[in-house]
């Protein structure tokens, strides 16, 4: 880089693009975010945050602002139909794995707290229709925006990554999604179970109950994407009570869904070319089984700001570098996630079977929680705790 201050244009203000843009601002660069929506919203009520999030967050200043009022749950069970517990993680003790979960708008304002108090310029209402790998983006009004550095962070159906022919791989899934906020009221659920973190599997739907706050759970509701019977905008109580009949306080409380996602896989070839950067669920979409599509986003967003900011090299070569240093655990991360979401397809007895084996299986729970407990790039290890 020269002696001048670098500037990146950055497109999507999600949580790829608001990391990135905050990040890169706190080392010095001038951004811009174009955020094509009128203004910066965030979809799909709760998330978890795992240590290598925290660590990030911790590093833009932000994680205080974060975390105050989330749920610190206890365990993540998994259970069957009939309320057996299949699979227990212990979390947030001495020792154990850190997590802890919000409302997604706590987090999108806190990032883009961290990004405009760093001195990044958030543009709402503003479309990029095109992005050059010379450095340059285009709006949709036909303005030509230079820059050191472009991030793509504008989601799993980014039109510039197709535009840059960097796609190699994009997947449906065969499975939808509709999250919902309710009430945690107190006959919710029993009050030994109201704090922990539980998923149940029912057949091939599937069935999530998070609290997210003090007075919000998080509800998230997973069948295949063939299920008709199971969907629509007012979701069939009966047909959701009768798979999940100790959550049947839950569903009876499940208003209207705004919408079904369908989960989805992209795979880059790669994730840059000249002076574009491509990060977030436009480079590295996953299904959502560990929780992890924001943590990644975050982890390569952050990785970004470093690797452009420190040490030598080319602008190519820094994304080059950038590439070989974050790529490799999002892969692992975006492979285990898939392997966790085809269980549903498991028939129950063997899927019973299978997840008490591996529950015991010191391998599988290392390999599970390994983007989990990373330490994001260029932090001291114990700040990503
Ligand atoms: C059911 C479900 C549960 C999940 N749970 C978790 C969880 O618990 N923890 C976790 O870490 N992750 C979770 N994830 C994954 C996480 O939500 C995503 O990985 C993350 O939101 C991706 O962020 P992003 O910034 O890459 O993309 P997005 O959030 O999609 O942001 C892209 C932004 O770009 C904007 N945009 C698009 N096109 C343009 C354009 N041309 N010009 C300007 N702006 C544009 C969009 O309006 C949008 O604001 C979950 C996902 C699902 C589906």
């Amino acid at each position: 880089m020269s002696s001048r201050t670098p500037h990146a244009e950055v497109v999507g203000a999600g949580i790829g693009g608001l990391t990135a843009a905050a990040a890169l601002a706190r080392r010095g660069w001038s951004v811009t975010v174009h955020e094509r929506e009128d203004t910066v919203r965030a979809f799909g009520s709760g998330i978890y945050l795992w240590s290598n999030g925290l660590g990030v967050l911790g590093d833009l200043g932000v994680r205080e602002r974060t975390v105050e009022g989330a749920h610190h749950g206890p365990s993540i069970q998994t259970r069957d139909r009939r309320n057996r517990t299949l699979a227990r993680l212990p979390t947030n003790g001495p020792g154990q794995v850190q997590v802890l979960t919000v409302l997604r708008e706590r987090l999108i304002s806190a990032l883009v707290a961290a990004a405009t108090d760093a001195g990044a310029e958030i543009v709402t209402g503003s479309a990029a229709h095109a992005v050059d790998p010379r450095g340059a983006i285009v709006l949709d009004g036909g303005e030509r925006r230079a820059a050191d550095l472009v991030v793509v962070a504008d989601g799993v159906g980014s039109r510039l990554r197709d535009g840059l022919g960097l796609l190699g791989r994009r997947r449906r899934l065969g499975q939808r999604c509709a999250r919902v906020l309710i009430p945690r009221d107190t006959d919710l659920l029993p009050a030994a179970d109201a704090d922990h973190y539980i998923e149940w599997m029912s057949g091939r739907r599937f069935l999530l109950y998070t609290p997210s706050s003090v007075t919000d759970a998080y509800i998230a509701l997973v069948c295949p994407a063939g299920d008709r019977e199971a969907m629509g905008a007012e979701i069939p109580r009966p047909v959701w009570e009768r798979a999940f009949p100790h959550a049947a306080s839950i569903v009876s409380r499940i208003g209207p869904v705004a919408r079904w996602d369908e989960f989805e896989w992209v795979e880059l070839r790669s994730w840059s070319t000249g002076r574009v950067a491509v990060l977030g669920d436009a480079a590295h979409a996953q299904p959502p089984y560990l929780g992890q599509g924001g943590g990644c986003a975050m982890m390569a967003a952050h990785g970004l700001a470093h690797a452009m900011s420190c040490g030598a090299g080319t602008p190519a070569e820094r994304l080059a570098r950038w590439e070989r240093t974050e790529r490799p655990l999002i892969r692992h991360t975006q492979r285990f996630s898939y392997g966790i979401g085809r269980l549903n397809d498991v028939p129950e007895l063997p899927r019973r079977l299978l997840l008490s084996t591996l529950g015991r299986s010191r391998s599988f729970g290392r390999s599970r929680l390994r983007a989990a407990q990373a330490v994001p790039t260029g932090l001291p290890r114990a700040s990503g705790r």
